[in-house]
């Protein structure tokens, strides 16, 4: 069975008006294509909670920071599309760049200070781009759910707080983060790993998972935890960390001591390839 594709904003709204006049709950889940098995989560979340499952990919160039990134991003649709249809997707929203932008957007979402550390700190624009398609996506489809990873926490953060901001009747639901048997965080961007990279590739989450355990044993001070952790990065040539921040979990901003519930995020330069990852922190006593 090939799942429907729709690459025409007024065909999808026509398309989806129907469900919504029988009564049908529709979910998006927003990609940007190559999708693996953490996609595929989203995707079995959705499908489990919705009547009309809408899945975009688009490779959005609001949001890159680099060219070379956006030129080489991988683009798999022939294969995007097999796996939506085994996952039930009902539609398939895949627009040409010209349909989601016909000329270049003199309005865009701005974000304050949610997008000031981690990510945004070493990604000018990228969050802006970002948060300004997944608005454009939620006019254009109008959901009642969208579904998206913590593997970006901070663009889910960014998220929850944009609905919130502009009154947008969407529920937003945020999914665990997928991970290979060794921990590495499946991200599109690991298929541009050597061999030799993708055995140093799931370095950043040991010393995340490092943060985490010693705040669980009652470690408080910020600068000393992350100096460990960044200290237990192998010494390699390849490797370079970016940045390696505990943060509050509902404002990214970044924390001196531990007194609650945290994020510890990082970002990790593996040869020419950025990957991101994070980890939930508790200290004694809160669950
Ligand atoms: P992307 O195609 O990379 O823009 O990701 C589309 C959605 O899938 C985003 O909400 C991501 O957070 C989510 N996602 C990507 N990788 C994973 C993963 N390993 N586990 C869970 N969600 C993920």
């Amino acid at each position: 069975v090939s799942v429907e594709r729709i690459e025409i904003i007024a065909t999808l709204r026509e398309r989806l008006s129907r469900s919504k006049k029988a009564g049908e709950r529709i979910a998006l889940v927003p990609t940007m294509g190559a999708l693996h098995r953490g996609h595929g989560r989203l995707l079995e979340r959705a499908r489990a909670e919705c009547d009309c499952l809408v899945a975009s990919i688009f490779v959005n160039p609001l949001q890159f920071d680099r060219q070379d990134d956006l030129d080489r991003y991988p683009r798999t649709l022939e294969a995007d599309l097999d796996m939506c249809s085994a996952h039930g997707v009902n539609v398939t929203f895949v627009p040409p760049a010209a349909e989601m932008y016909p000329s270049k957007p003199l309005c865009t979402v701005a974000i304050a200070e949610l997008g000031d550390h981690l990510c945004g700190r070493y990604r000018p624009g990228h969050f802006q781009g970002m948060a300004t398609v997944v608005l454009k996506l939620f006019d254009i489809v109008q959901p009642h759910v969208a579904y998206f990873g913590e593997k970006d926490a901070q663009q889910l953060a960014i998220i929850r707080r944009m609905v919130d901001d502009f009154n947008v009747p969407i529920a937003i639901e945020g999914v665990p983060t997928v991970r290979e048997e060794d921990g590495l965080a499946i991200s599109s961007r690991n298929q541009r790993l050597s061999a030799d990279e993708r055995k140093l590739a799931p370095s950043l989450y040991r010393a995340l998972c490092m943060v985490a355990g010693e705040i669980a044993k009652g470690a408080t001070d910020v600068q000393a935890i992350t100096r460990r952790a960044a200290a237990a990065i192998p010494d390699q040539p390849s490797l370079r960390l970016e940045y390696l921040d505990i943060v509050d979990t509902r404002t990214m901003q970044p924390l001196t001591t531990i007194a609650g519930p945290s994020l510890v995020a990082g970002a990790l330069w593996v040869g020419t390839t950025r990957l991101i990852d994070n980890v939930r922190c508790l200290p004694p006593g809160e669950s």
